[in-house]
């Protein structure tokens, strides 16, 4: 486990309940939970319940520190409310419509081309077909 910033701090904690809740439980997702639930105007309890360990795409373990417990984390281990139906097509900022990835996911799918992603999805297609090729592939790589 991570040290935590062991005084209160808003910019770390937000509200003296929510770090009364680090200070018993250790874990830090209920503030990332508020602070985030608050941006998209839903309710904090529900988005906790999305808030996992791991990013829902790839796996990688997720920081969700804020603040002084913010520390140089790698885009795999930054949590984002990624949107499943994106803004630019209507979705809505409803709890539905999230899941928590890691920055490196929602970098690659925001920033890909329709065309881009189109070609994703053939890959995994084919990954999924060929799992065992695949993984001797890697396997021969390392
Ligand atoms: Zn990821």
């Amino acid at each position: 486990m991570k040290k935590l910033y062991p005084k209160y701090d808003p910019g770390t904690y937000h509200t003296r309940d929510l770090y009364r809740i680090v200070c018993e439980t250790r874990d830090l997702r209920p503030v990332w939970a508020h602070k985030n639930a608050n941006k998209w105007g839903v309710d904090p309890e529900k988005f906790l319940q999305l808030c996992g360990k791991e990013c829902a795409i790839c796996s990688e373990t997720l920081d969700y520190g804020l603040g002084k417990n913010n520390h140089d984390k790698n885009l795999e281990n930054k949590p984002s409310t990624h949107h499943i139906v994106p803004q630019s097509k209507g979705g809505l900022d409803v709890i539905e419509n999230f899941k928590i990835i890691c920055m490196r996911c929602n970098e690659i799918l925001t920033n890909s081309t329709h065309k881009e992603i189109h070609r994703y999805i053939k890959i995994a297609k084919f990954l999924k077909a060929h799992t065992e090729l695949y993984e001797e592939h890697i396997y021969k790589k390392v």
